[in-house]
């Protein structure tokens, strides 16, 4: 397998991105003057160095959030204006592709050309909300009879607190904060402590924007010290959350009890099911890229094919060679496919996938090894065959370049095997039966269904899970809608009649 190296990656990387919290409107570091540093996975060198807030940071945090959505302007201006500023972020995120890019890239051990694709995507969102902003209305009922007017308000829902991984740390956050911004929220934002770089620079374009003080705030440290106020702090009205599964219900049962509102967008075990009458070529490169994009590190990643047992050796087969002319490598590389794992902690999850299945009776046809050269955190593309639905890797994300190969006889079995984990994230189908193809998407329990291709993905359409994959759905022309409360005002015409109590 291909490993691609870079000789000036030193040069290229340079001096580390020195970060500081938004809070109130000004650039600060923790109170207590803490610092944590961020090494790249790739190099193993200090990219980014960030204050270490504790929870008294996150307070000061989110009573900042609190006064301006209590006595601020930004709720209550036009929608002309606040879209003006969501258009004016976005321009600034664009001014700032490069260096949001190489950040991105060296934190996450992404590959550097993939990193810009995210970025740039991200000035459309903050466009898309722009566009949302101006068009958020409420009902009205004029059907209630002679006396009656009834109005649906729409009012933004307060504070929400924002809680974000590592994997696409400024995409995820532009799913949520541009939408809760239209709506006239303010915000307080976690990144993951190893992500902390884009972040912070969409903190100084905020600025730059013009976005008035304490609307967005954004704290960095520890998911304990500083997540946890912010889910649990009676000051937070919402809470919006994409990572893990059980830190997501972790939340979901605190907000719960404080009966906050919560978004939650968790794990998936996505599978991509192949039919005989596939387009072969298609079918074989989307696997290979469904699985293998961002290292696999993706809620979304493709970990599971379930092939027809007519066309599984061959199928299989094809999948492995074009697997094995996979470029992985240092980040930086332009021709890199996949790049670095996030962390140790990551690598030893992988690799423990990886045993796992192996003694519970499935093949490792390829891969399965740590690659290239330490200190760079990398693992081979791995595909493991032989695997039943009843395994650990067939239920479970894995959250690394590992696929997980089933085969099926029917389309039935193939239903029941997509719909046999606890998640419902994503899945696609592969034939060229439009029968087959719209029954699947119909039984598959999954909030996003794909058709002859995969991971395609427009602000237009709706983002979310089924099941144990989260709670409410982001994007789409319903996403600033989420962060409002509907109010009903009920208006009585003319004179009154129907008193309660005789006159
Ligand atoms: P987590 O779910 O632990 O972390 C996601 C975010 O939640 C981070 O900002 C984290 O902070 C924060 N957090 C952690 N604990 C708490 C808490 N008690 N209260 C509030 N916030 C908290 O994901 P990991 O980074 O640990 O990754 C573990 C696994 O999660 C992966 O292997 C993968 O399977 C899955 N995952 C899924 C993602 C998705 O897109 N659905 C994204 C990332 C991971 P911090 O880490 O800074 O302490």
């Amino acid at each position: 397998m291909k490993f691609l190296t870079v000789d000036n990656s030193a040069e290229i990387i340079g001096a580390p991105y020195k970060g500081r919290m938004l809070i109130n409107g000004e650039l600060c570091d923790a109170q207590s003057g803490d610092q944590a540093e961020r090494r790249s996975p790739a190099h193993d060198v200090v990219v980014g160095l960030y204050p270490n807030a504790a929870r008294a940071d996150a307070v000061r945090a989110i009573d900042a959030a609190r006064a301006a959505f209590d006595e601020g302007a930004w709720p209550n201006m036009s929608a002309r204006e606040r879209a003006d500023v969501l258009l004016k972020v976005a321009d600034g995120i664009s001014a700032r592709v490069e260096e949001m890019a190489l950040i991105e890239c060296l934190e996450t051990g992404k590959p550097l050309t993939q990193a810009r694709g995210e970025v740039s995507g991200c000035v459309d969102l903050w466009k898309y909300a722009a566009s949302l902003a101006r068009n958020l209305h409420g009902e009205s009922y004029n059907t209630l009879g002679e006396s009656h007017l009834g109005v649906v308000l729409r009012q933004p829902v307060g504070v929400v607190s924002m809680i974000t991984p590592w994997n696409f740390p400024i995409w995820i956050l532009s799913q949520k904060l541009p939408f809760a911004l239209a709506a006239g929220c303010t915000a307080v934002i976690k990144p993951s402590e190893l992500t902390n770089g884009t972040t912070l620079m969409l903190g100084e374009i905020l600025l730059e924007a013009g976005l008035p003080k304490g609307v967005v705030n954004i704290v960095t440290g520890l998911g304990p010290a500083v997540g946890q106020p912010l889910v649990g702090h009676p000051k937070v009205d919402m809470v919006s959350f994409t990572g893990s599964t059980r830190v997501g219900r972790l939340i979901a049962a605190e907000a719960g009890a404080a009966l906050k509102k919560v978004s939650l967008e968790l794990g998936g075990k996505n599978p991509q099911i192949i039919f005989p009458d596939c387009d072969w070529d298609a079918a074989v490169d989307a696997v290979v890229f469904g699985v293998y994009f961002n290292a696999g590190e993706c809620c979304n990643s493709g970990s599971r094919i379930l092939v027809h047992k007519d066309i599984a050796e061959r199928f299989t087969q094809a999948v492995i060679e074009r697997t094995r002319q996979v470029p992985v490598g240092d980040p930086l590389h332009p021709d890199v496919k996949v790049g670095a794992i996030i962390s140790e902690t990551q690598m030893g999850g992988i690799q423990a996938a990886i045993d796992e299945a192996r003694e519970a009776g499935a093949t490792i046809s390829l891969g399965g090894e740590r690659h290239g050269t330490e200190p760079g955190l990398y693992i081979q593309p791995t595909i493991v065959t032989g695997v039943t639905s009843d395994m650990t890797i067939a239920r479970e994300e894995v959250f690394g370049p590992v696929l997980s190969v089933l085969t099926f006889e029917s389309v039935d079995e193939a239903i029941a095997l997509a719909n046999d984990t606890c998640y419902g994230l994503s899945a696609a189908v592969w034939s060229k039966d439009i029968d087959v193809c719209l029954k699947a998407a119909r039984k598959i329990d999954a909030g996003t269904v794909w058709v002859n291709t995969f991971l395609d993905g427009f602000a237009e359409l709706p983002f979310g899970g089924f099941r144990d994959s989260g709670l409410g759905r982001e994007l789409g022309r319903h996403a600033v809608e989420d962060y409002t409360e509907q109010k009903t005002v009920q208006l009585h015409i003319g004179e009154r009649t129907n008193w309660w109590l005789p006159k």
